[in-house]
């Protein structure tokens, strides 16, 4: 062991989009950030499909979202899903006509090679030492609290780093998640099994909708189409776990049986040619990618993004977890390393916020699963209140790509006021959505009724408008008992006057 004797505020591991937004915003309130990545910048990952909040929310309060929006990924304004036994796909978009669509009701479809490229180098910008190909392998902890960790360079040299903070942000991967104390534990519900690949010369549909992620149920599973650029298309089977032995074997086989079983995919590819070079040459299989830890944090050590937990593919919430946790844990560790904030209350708020968010997905990916069983369920009475005029749900959707952009309106001097009103507006849709469609309490829920949406919606507006408004958004209520509210900036955690 090389005994560097470096001492750092906060050593992150793992620079994806959790890391790489984590290290960034400790950097910039003035402290020592050191951030490993075990790979060599640009690698593979999967999970292309974005939400708004990530790229104007998160993104903006990073100093990036001028450089992803100009960087020519694929612009999102929704999904289309065919599910169910009606055979005309559906459209959900963020704003709910793209003729009205603020600027910032899209998200993008990313080649995560770019994007995360675009974190990294931003991370080094405002002053993290940035180290690539360092594999962390353990944790140093005297006891009471985590006070460091060893990694091997790329020579093969062993250092010895101790740090006031550790942040796991190694993925669902992570060699060093447990040393919280906690441990994995998979869902039950979720037990599905991904085999995924990338096509040049897919179809697209038509604009509008030529961005849009298009999900197709079928027998075993689902398919994702993602349009990465005008010629290569991300293509991946989510399949029932029941199912997973049609997978066993040649897995290139396996994914060309799930898309002739797949119409609308099938279409889509008729003319396109499977990638078979370079990092979208392979034909990939993932399994076991969703579990909660049952401890986010320890004394000294704190996770984000995957290594903490992750749901499932369907309605991409994967990088906004990520991204969004790496704010949350920033701001805990920005205000123990202040001083201003104990490290037990801070990293409670922290863990306590990024649970209610994974809970609120989870619970609505289950909602969305449904749609598996019963055809009257969520999607299918989403396409119907979707494709109703100017309805209730309609009115939501647009309400929602409106609160949560950040255009003109949010921009003037009387943003505070107009968001406070936007969000009344908001919460009288959501319950005028609510109310509607009779009172089958046997029946699930219709999807855009479910409270679930629009908790999911507010929380995503929530982190837009901050990134917009800043000081201007005023306080907000602490959400827990003793809890602690965002400052103005949305950099640390302020103790609320009560
Ligand atoms: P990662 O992106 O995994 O980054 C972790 C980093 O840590 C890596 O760069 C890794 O090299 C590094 N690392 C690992 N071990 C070490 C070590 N020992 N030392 C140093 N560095 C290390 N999300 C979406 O938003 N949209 C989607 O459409 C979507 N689709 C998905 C489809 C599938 C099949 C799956 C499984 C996931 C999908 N996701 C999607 C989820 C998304 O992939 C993840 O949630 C996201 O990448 C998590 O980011 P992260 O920063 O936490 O981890």
């Amino acid at each position: 062991t090389e005994l560097t004797a470096e001492k750092f505020d906060l050593v992150v591991v793992g620079g994806g989009p959790s890391g790489a937004t984590l290290a960034a915003l400790v950097a910039k309130q003035g402290h020592r950030v050191l951030l490993l990545e075990k790979e060599k910048f640009p690698r593979y990952q999967i999970g292309e499909s974005l939400l708004p909040s990530t790229v104007h929310g998160v993104c903006k309060l990073l100093g990036v979202a001028e450089e992803v929006e100009a960087a020519g990924f694929v612009k999102k304004l929704g999904g289309t899903f065919r599910w169910g036994a009606n055979p005309d796909p559906w459209t959900f978009t963020f704003a709910i006509s793209p003729k009205i669509a603020g600027p910032t009701s899209h998200a993008f479809q990313v080649e995560r090679m770019k994007f995360d490229q675009i974190l990294l180098d931003n991370a080094r910008r405002v002053g993290v030492q940035v180290r690539e190909e360092c594999s962390v392998n353990s944790i140093i902890d005297d006891g009471d609290r985590v006070t460091g960790l060893r990694y091997t360079d790329v020579d093969g040299t062993a250092h010895e780093i101790s740090a006031t903070i550790v942040a796991d942000c190694s993925g669902n991967r992570s060699r060093i998640h447990q040393h919280t104390g906690g441990k994995r534990v998979y869902s039950e519900f979720f037990q599905n099994v991904a085999l995924f690949g990338y096509f040049e010369g897919g179809k697209r549909l038509p604009a509008p909708r030529n961005g849009n992620i298009l999900c197709e149920a079928f027998e075993d599973g689902w398919f994702w189409y993602i349009p990465l650029s005008d010629e290569l298309t991300s293509v991946g089977a989510v399949i029932a776990r029941e199912r997973v032995d049609q997978i066993q074997g040649d897995s290139e086989k396996a994914l060309f049986k799930f898309i002739e079983r797949s119409p609308l995919i099938q279409d889509m590819l008729s003319e396109a040619r499977r990638v078979t070079e370079g990092p979208y040459g392979e034909i990939r299989v993932r399994k076991d990618y969703s579990y909660c830890d049952t401890a986010f944090w320890k004394p000294g050590m704190v996770l984000a993004g995957d290594a903490a937990c992750f749901v499932d593919p369907v309605f991409s919430s994967g990088v906004h977890l990520a991204t969004y946790s790496g704010l949350l844990a920033a701001r805990s560790i920005n205000s123990v390393l202040s001083g201003e904030v104990d490290e037990r209350r801070s990293f409670t708020e922290f863990e306590k916020r990024y649970r209610r968010e994974y809970g609120l997905f989870y619970e609505f990916l289950i909602s969305f699963y449904d749609l598996h069983h019963d055809e009257q369920s969520y999607f299918w009475s989403a396409k119907k209140l979707t494709s109703a005029g100017a309805s209730d749900a309609e009115a939501f959707v647009e309400l929602v790509g409106g609160a949560a952009s950040g255009d003109a309106a949010l921009t003037a001097v009387t943003a505070g006021r107009r968001l406070a009103s936007a969000a009344d507006q908001l919460a009288q849709a959501v319950d005028s959505v609510r109310g509607q469609g009779g009172g089958d309490v046997d029946k699930p829920a219709p999807l855009l009724k479910a409270p679930i949406i629009g908790e999911v919606m507010q929380e995503g507006a929530q982190v837009q408008a901050r990134a917009a408004l800043g000081d201007d958004l005023g306080d907000e209520k602490p959400l827990f008992v003793d809890g602690l509210v965002p400052s103005g900036d949305g950099m640390t955690w302020k103790i609320p006057v009560s």
